[in-house]
């Protein structure tokens, strides 16, 4: 068996511990006689497992009582249509600030239920960098205030957090949910799905301050509704029972990792390794405003555009896996979540460094 390093936006890799681990329980969990996907949700098992990956969560996120953990379905796009279902109540505007890709989505499926306000936007150059908040122009009375904390495509990153005073602040975090401490009490609601840095594909993790759960729209679906999946701690229906699982192994692994203090120290090392062979280089290109860059996703494009292919297939040669730009911008994207190892970014940066001598 040979493992490659993978660098796949996501899905994306997960910790070689946890594979091993879920790998050796596959058939037989703890002693019970069946996997985990065979069993019940409502069984003591299900349930032991559902909870140590909720207490774990919130001890690793520090998230205060006053909150739900929300373990749903239907990933970080389902929730696009799921906030305004959930938070518009007696109001009808909803502002959002527009940093790129998955922003547009937001503000595409939300329209469909609520006036937008389009606060910020950062189109004017190409979405490389994140509007200051000096330059938002809130609506009147918005529901709520949206942002998307992490453009996986462009690889752009807020670090900071927005003061929206007593706007409920919503956050889809999809792509840098436990990659750095947050304060939870900042936001409303804070929403993610798990496959990024989290676990497997199927679940979606919902944050939601206590107070805004009474204001889903009469027609918000009972299974998306925060208020009844809070009152059934997440089992209104059968949740995603693997992912969950999986999930919890994930979340035990941070804590041994120092949590997310000890996981966000060893990724900005990464990213600084990442962006300063970038800024060293005369080949390769970040266009991101310095004071923007992802941590997560770290874009590039070679000044030489005929060279990326064969940057690409080499890199693929040596084990360095699933590079290739998103197809809408092109170039090439190292996704570097926590499961990547030190060591994948330091063969990659040596591949970089290889192939510009190479090539110039
Ligand atoms: C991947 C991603 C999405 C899409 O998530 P799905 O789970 O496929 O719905 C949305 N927003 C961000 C920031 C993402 O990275």
């Amino acid at each position: 068996m040979s493992r490659v390093f993978n660098f796949s936006a996501g899905p994306s890799a997960l910790p070689e511990e946890v594979l091993r681990q879920a790998a050796g329980e596959m058939l037989d969990y703890q002693g019970t006689g069946m996997g985990v996907m065979e069993m019940s949700h409502r069984g003591k098992t299900f349930m032991g497992i559902a909870a140590q990956a909720e207490a774990d969560l919130r001890e690793l996120l520090a998230i205060p009582a006053s909150y739900r953990l929300l373990f749903m379905q239907g990933g970080a796009l389902g929730e696009n249509a799921i906030v305004p279902l959930n938070l518009l109540g007696a109001r009808t505007t909803a502002d959002y600030v527009n940093t790129g890709h998955w922003s547009m989505k937001s503000i595409g499926e939300a329209s469909r239920y609520a006036t937008i306000n389009v606060a910020a936007s950062s189109d004017d150059r190409g979405f490389t960098y994140v509007p200051p908040q000096s330059s938002w122009r809130l609506s009147d009375d918005p529901a709520y205030l949206h942002i998307c904390t992490n453009e996986t495509i462009a690889g752009v990153e807020y670090q900071w957090t927005p003061d929206t005073g007593g706007v409920p602040l919503v956050a889809d975090m999809s792509s840098n949910i436990l990659s750095r401490a947050v304060d939870v009490s900042r936001f409303g609601v804070i929403y993610g799905g798990a496959q990024k840095n989290c676990g497997a594909a199927g679940l979606t993790i919902v944050i939601v301050r206590d107070d805004l759960l009474d204001r889903a729209l009469a027609l918000c679906p009972s299974a998306f509704n925060y208020r009844i999946v809070a009152e059934n701690n997440s089992m209104y229906n059968t949740p995603a029972t693997y992912s969950l699982y999986i999930a919890g192994l994930v979340f035990q692994w941070l804590k041994r990792q120092g949590g997310v203090a000890g996981i966000e120290a060893r990724n900005k090392a990464k990213a600084a390794l990442m962006y300063d062979a970038i800024d060293r280089s005369a080949l390769y290109l970040n266009r991101i405003a310095p004071a923007d860059r992802s941590r997560m996703n770290v874009t590039f494009f070679l000044r030489r555009d005929e060279l990326t292919p064969v940057f690409l297939s080499e890199a693929e040669a040596l084990g360095l896996a699933a590079l290739r730009g998103h197809r809408a911008v092109g170039g090439v994207r190292a996704s570097i979540y926590n499961a990547m190892p030190l060591a994948g970014v330091e063969a990659l940066v040596a591949h970089m460094r290889d192939f510009e001598r190479r090539h110039t």
